[in-house]
């Protein structure tokens, strides 16, 4: 295995919207950055949501500059499609062993002009697009990837040769192996993000199994511009969907799933979902089966007004399980606690299960951070520094620490990357050189912008 060594003053773990924010907060300071990213791409969960509640901004053309910057800021270095092995302390800052894996292609050589793809003869399920529709063996990740390089799945490889013969720049490297990378690094920031919940404890609901069940990303896909379809249409047929349920609490609160908590975004990001599939599907009726609605931010408890005023249909109902009619319509047998708990059987064209937030990560052990009951990171002093975890100079960021929304995940990680500042500052680190040259250009466009 070929080994690599890097030296920074800060290892941000993650390069979803937390980790980018305290990575590039941390660089404009002067300080170096390291993201590492086990994906292809950095961008986390955002970079494949249509549009973000409450405001209905399009989540990609907010995000991809953020990403951008992180790319051409001469303080940050990136890698992904790495897994972080080990972080151990070492002296006064961190030892960490990161498993960068093969893409067997050379990310230096590849202009991600996709000409591979288009030779590639296998179709196999594209994970960006909610496996909604079919990606090549040899791919760019998805159209504004960072970076917009190719990369090979060996497992559903052909080896067949076609990609190498049409690669103008000669990237593809079949022996590329493995590359242990060794960081050392003055403070870490763990920003490792969400899962959705897994939902294998309650096959009842159909996930995965009735394919007109769907999982809230892939709706997100569905909804975007340049998603699966272009449109929205039911996986099973392509039928325009007349009717779409939402399932409320599908994975939280739920002590038999291990979630007992509320994720707190899922109530918002379906009311989201809901409008815009009223947007684009003007006779469409949706219906939201809920249990609470928690609508708790700025500017939230109006966007649920709002979607009630535009005809979603609110049901207070517990769901006992969904079934599949001949048509393949998903049927929901409810309890209508509204009406005395009256039982009923509804069928819809389309099911989403408004699932939950867990953790994603690391198993125990593998970075020096203890995790709470519920397997997010602990926060040592939850009120006073929420990012701080028990160990001196790691700090977390983001959904890391728990389920929250975009707004608070970027001001977690601009107080993460504060806290983490002041912890190289207290090492005797200080930031390097780059921050006066980089003061004096942005005062530069400052200036050109001003005239
Ligand atoms: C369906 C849905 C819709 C949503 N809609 C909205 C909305 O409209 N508005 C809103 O405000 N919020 C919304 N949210 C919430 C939003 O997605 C999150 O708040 C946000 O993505 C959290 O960012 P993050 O950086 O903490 O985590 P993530 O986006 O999960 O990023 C974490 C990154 O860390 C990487 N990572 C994980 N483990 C490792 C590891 N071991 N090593 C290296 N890298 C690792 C992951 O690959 C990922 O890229 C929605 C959530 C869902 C599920």
């Amino acid at each position: 295995m070929q080994q690599g060594k890097i030296a920074t003053d800060a290892l941000v773990i993650g390069g979803g919207i937390a980790g980018l924010q305290a990575a590039l907060d941390l660089a404009d300071q002067g300080f170096r950055v390291l993201i590492v990213e086990r994906e292809p791409s950095i961008g986390g969960k955002m970079i494949a949501l249509s549009k973000v509640f409450p405001t209905l901004d399009c989540s990609s053309c907010i995000c991809t500059p953020r990403m951008a910057a992180a790319a051409h800021h001469e303080n940050i270095s990136i890698l992904t499609y790495c897994e972080v092995q080990q972080v151990d302390p070492a002296g006064d800052g961190f030892t960490a062993r990161i498993l960068k894996k093969p893409r067997y292609v050379d990310e230096v050589v590849c202009t991600g002009c996709r000409l591979c793809e288009y030779a590639c003869p296998v179709n196999v399920a594209h994970e960006f697009e909610g496996e909604l529709v079919a990606r090549k063996a040899i791919y760019v990740p998805f159209s504004n990837a960072i970076p917009q390089v190719a990369m090979v799945d060996l497992d559903n490889c052909l080896l067949c040769g076609r990609c190498e013969k049409e690669c103008p720049p000669g990237a593809i490297d079949f022996f590329q192996e493995p590359e242990e990378v060794t960081v050392e690094a003055g403070t870490v920031i763990i920003a490792t993000g969400f899962e959705m919940t897994h939902m294998e404890a309650k096959p009842e609901y159909g996930l995965g199994r009735l394919r007109n069940v769907l999982n809230p990303l892939q709706v997100e896909r569905l909804l975007a511009p340049h998603g699966p379809y272009g449109r929205v249409l039911r996986p099973s047929d392509g039928k325009v969907p007349d009717t779409i349920a939402y399932i409320q609490c599908a994975g939280s609160r739920d002590h038999t799933l291990g979630v007992p908590y509320c994720s707190r975004v899922c109530c918002m990001y379906a009311i989201k979902q809901a409008m815009l599939l009223s947007g684009s599907l003007p006779l469409v009726e949706v219906t939201i089966y809920y249990m609470d609605i928690r609508a708790f931010g700025k500017g939230f408890e109006q966007f649920y007004q709002n979607a009630k005023a535009m005809g979603i249909e609110f049901v207070k109902a517990k769901v006992a399980k969904i079934t599949e009619d001949e048509q393949q319509n998903p049927v929901v047998r409810i309890e209508v606690i509204e009406e005395d708990g009256r039982v009923e059987e509804r069928a819809h064209d389309m099911v989403v299960l408004s699932l939950g937030i867990v953790p994603a990560g690391h198993a125990d052990g593998v970075l020096p951070a203890s995790r709470a009951e519920d397997g997010f990171f602990l926060a040592a002093e939850p009120k006073l520094a929420p990012c701080r975890t028990d160990h001196e100079g790691v700090f977390v960021a983001g959904t890391a620490a728990g389920p929250k929304d975009i707004p608070d995940s970027i001001v977690e990680g601009g107080a993460a990357a504060l806290e983490a500042a002041a912890h190289l500052r207290r090492n005797g680190r200080s930031p390097g050189r780059d921050m006066n040259a980089r003061q004096e250009s942005t005062q530069g466009t400052l200036a050109q912008q001003a005239n």
